[in-house]
């Protein structure tokens, strides 16, 4: 062994070393007494969200922001009746509620994802309706490519801990975006415009899965049927359906987990 003759050099070597590995633990340490045992167990299960157990349901503007208007109807009263007719569905199903307003109230956008992100275990779908003088017709989902997490995750860049931190909200709100545009489309028949990407503020500035219908166009082409009752249901069926689909995909999920845990990779 050649320690006894080492140097000076060597010695601060061996401290800083020493230092290195000590910060190591001491950090390690740090983290695991900063993750709850909550999010410790569900950390465990990467890549696969809890299932929620609350809809935040946001119908879009309220108040002196009308939204778009055609003839006699305003978006933010059918965002309002549609998010109304999703709210009655989700809760005889079981599900939790939350409506971003209940009137006819202004609300600002920031108060909207304060409010969401606020609540645990919840998802956010915000209802909107299409200005188009154009003759376009059609439903589309958006969610946003990146989402603000206010509550950063906590254990982003240790690398060991990276398969369950890349569970982001992000892939979450697409995948709940696509069901929801499914079942729209499936009921209403309305022409497919499908799942977009978008920073809009309140998608964006939330930390929990998070999309925003755009249902249909308030003009000529659409104003008719989006005055009546019958598709307003079909409208309500088909988010309330979409939302309760991509809860099932979660479940299933983590079964599939839960069994396959005990050999992890
Ligand atoms: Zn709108």
């Amino acid at each position: 062994m050649s320690e006894g003759q080492s140097g000076l050099g060597g010695a601060m070597k061996n401290i800083v070393v020493w230092l290195g590995l000590a910060l190591m633990i001491a950090s390690f340490v740090w983290w695991q007494l900063l993750l709850s045992p909550r999010q410790t167990a569900s950390y465990g299960r990467a890549n696969a969200p809890a299932p929620f157990t609350l809809v935040v349901l946001d119908p879009g503007h309220g108040g002196q922001d009308s939204g778009a208007i055609c003839g006699a109807i305003y978006e933010k009263d059918l965002t309002l009746d549609i998010a109304q007719r999703v709210d009655h569905l989700l809760q005889a199903q079981g599900l939790a509620t939350l409506m971003t307003r209940v009137g006819d109230s202004y609300v600002s956008l920031q108060d909207r994802a304060a409010v969401t992100n606020r609540a645990r275990d919840c998802i956010f779908v915000s209802i909107h309706f299409n200005e188009s003088k154009k003759p376009v017709s059609g439903i589309e989902t958006y969610y946003a490519e990146h989402q603000t997490a206010p509550a950063p995750r906590l254990v982003s860049w240790i690398p060991f801990f990276q398969g369950p931190a890349a569970e982001s909200p992000t892939l979450a709100s697409q995948s709940l975006a696509r069901f929801i545009q499914e079942a729209m489309i499936a009921r209403t028949k309305a022409p497919d415009r499908g799942t977009k990407a978008e920073q809009f503020f309140v998608i964006d500035h939330v930390s929990a899965p998070a999309v925003l219908v755009e249902g249909g166009f308030l003009n000529k082409e659409e104003i008719a049927k989006l005055a009546t009752n019958d598709y307003r249901d079909q409208m309500a069926a088909a988010i309330s359906e979409g939302i309760l689909r991509y809860r099932d995909v979660l479940k299933e999920r983590q079964l599939t987990l839960a069994v396959s845990e005990p050999h992890p990779e």
